[in-house]
């Protein structure tokens, strides 16, 4: 394996959505002992299994996560990193001089309150991964690759309509998705999750636009 001065690494991913299963996570620390390993599961409640309990087995292992989206804080911009003593000793050290986005009491409240609101919570994730895999199916039925997705996003590319084509067409009926124009993902679009009504809404547009 390549040298490295430590991984940072989103589980899920994004923008692809994908979800790496614990076991292959511990195969990347396992191999980075003397490095640290930062896993970010800004998108860990939408489907996947947190690395959390690993960090009492492994030092070299840090987990992010954010209030902004499970949540429903974004805005608050509240997150919050779990490890070992030593990497959290380190982050304390510096958290003031070189963080530009430290936090005030009324954010530290309301992230500690919606922590708390686990019935809210579970509510709009489950709204959320429901609305998921129904948009998911619709458009695995209309032509559409769908990647495997355990965020509050699908990852998606028509089998022979070019994506930026789509992605304007949406955007002439007033439907944002993001278009990425980078080598290996310049042919998909990442569509985010609304409301129910909003998806049905949008199934209906892309539908449209890809049956013409
Ligand atoms: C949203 C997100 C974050 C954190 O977002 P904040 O609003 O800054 O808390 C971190 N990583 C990924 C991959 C995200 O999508």
């Amino acid at each position: 394996m390549q040298e490295n001065d430590g991984i940072i690494i989103a589980n899920p991913n994004a923008p692809t959505g994908v979800y790496f299963e614990k076991k292959d996570i511990v195969d990347i620390i396992e191999k980075n002992r003397d490095k640290v390993v930062i896993v970010d599961e800004a998108y860990i409640d939408f489907g996947g299994e947190s690395c959390i309990d690993l960090t009492k087995k492994y030092e070299n292992l840090l987990v992010v996560q954010t209030l902004s989206k499970s949540r429903s804080l974004a805005g608050m911009r509240v997150g919050f990193a779990i490890g070992n003593e030593n990497l959290i000793n380190g982050l304390e050290a510096v958290k003031n001089s070189i963080n530009s986005y430290t936090l005030d009491m009324l954010a530290i409240k309301a992230a500690s309150e919606a922590i708390k609101d686990v019935e809210y919570f579970e509510s709009s994730r489950n709204r959320i991964i429901n609305t998921r895999e129904k948009t998911a199916e619709f458009l695995k039925n209309n032509g559409f690759n769908v990647l495997p997705s355990k965020t509050n996003f699908l990852f998606v590319s028509h089998n022979s309509i070019f994506a930026y084509d789509i992605f304007q067409k949406l955007r002439d009926k007033g439907i944002l998705v993001r278009y990425f124009s980078k080598p290996k993902i310049d042919n998909y679009l990442r569509i985010s999750i609304g409301s129910e009504e909003e998806m049905e809404l949008f199934c209906k547009d892309i539908i449209e636009i890809v049956k013409k």
